[in-house]
């Protein structure tokens, strides 16, 4: 059984990050992301912090906007577009889930198509289903599909299951590995809480990719032998052993998925470090397309 080290992965995409920062800065740029967080929920203060850091550690410009939680509509709006006009920001996020009364997918639709580094942006979804390569895919979905890659895992003619029809992990995880070329070409069946008979259809997986939220969900009656299980799912679950009381564990019960597997991702450690290593590379191409954009100009 081969571990897929998510963190291995990651490491190498911030490697050549640097690379292309480093040749970014030759010709006087720099890439910049803007962080925007509405709210103090604890999980999102977290993602934030860490995807600054990273961005600090790589010498990327970095803008963090931590807003109360009594943020209107209106002020939320007028910062996105004061961060598509700033010249120094090539990428934007603005971290989910926003207070409820954020109507979250106009704020996604405030934001220029080329600067949303996640993804979300219906411009971005319809380029992924056109199979355009200058559209910008969700981070998640293209570090499972980096991983498959790097692991030496064809996709071309496999029987891939994605588990979960989220517009964040599922579909666009679909839509990348039907497309045509190398780590697509893949036969995807897309499974989720109205299948019926599920066991029987995540059997038949050669690739099975969990994105559910469900704790330990997978079991190895979900698992053909000898398949491939990339767990997106990070749970938090009650650990009174551990010192914190709490650990995280994903969609997969690794324990006794793990032995039937030709590979499989851990958590922690396999698609979690992916999804910030490749919001880094989003955001280095965003500054290149728009550079090459303003050269043409
Ligand atoms: P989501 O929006 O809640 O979607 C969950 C999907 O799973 C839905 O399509 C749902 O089906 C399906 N589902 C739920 N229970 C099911 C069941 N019992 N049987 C079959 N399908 C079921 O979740 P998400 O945002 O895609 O995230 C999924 C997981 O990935 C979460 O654990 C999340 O924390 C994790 N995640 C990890 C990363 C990372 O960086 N590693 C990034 C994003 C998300 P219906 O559509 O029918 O309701």
């Amino acid at each position: 059984m081969q571990l897929i080290s998510g963190t291995a992965v990651a490491e190498k995409v911030l490697e050549e990050c640097r690379r292309d920062i480093a040749a970014l800065a030759a010709a006087g740029m720099k890439p910049g992301l803007a962080v925007v967080l509405v709210g103090d929920d604890p999980a999102s203060r977290a993602y934030v912090r860490s995807k600054d850091k990273k961005c600090r550690d790589l010498g990327l410009h970095s803008v963090k906007h931590e807003l109360p939680a009594t943020t209107s509509q209106a002020e939320l709006l007028a910062l996105v577009h004061e961060l598509n006009a700033d010249p120094a920001i090539h990428g934007i996020l603005v971290q989910s889930p926003p207070p409820p009364h954020i109507d979250e997918a106009a704020i996604v639709r405030a934001i220029d198509p080329a600067k949303d580094v996640d993804g979300f942006h219906p411009v971005n979804v319809a380029k992924l289903a056109l199979e355009d390569p200058a559209g910008f895919v969700p981070c998640t979905p293209l570090g499972c599909q980096r991983l498959l890659m790097d692991a030496g895992i064809e996709t071309r003619g496999a029987e891939v299951v994605v588990l979960g029809r989220s517009m964040i992990v599922g579909k666009p995880m679909a839509l990348l590995l039907m497309a045509k070329g190398p780590g697509g070409d893949a036969t995807v069946t897309v499974a989720h809480s109205r299948t019926r008979d599920l066991a029987a259809v995540t059997r038949r997986a050669d690739i099975l990719i969990a994105a559910i939220g469900r704790p330990e969900f997978v079991r190895a009656e979900h698992v053909r032998e000898g398949a491939v299980v990339i767990d997106v799912g990070i749970n938090r679950v009650p650990a009174p052993e551990t010192a914190k009381g709490s650990k995280l564990v994903g969609d997969v019960a690794f324990a006794e998925v793990a032995p039937k597997c030709r590979a499989i991702t851990p958590v922690p450690g396999g698609v979690g470090p992916m999804t910030i290593a490749m919001l880094m590379a989003n955001t280095v191409k965003a500054c290149r397309q728009l550079q090459a954009g303003a050269v043409l100009e």
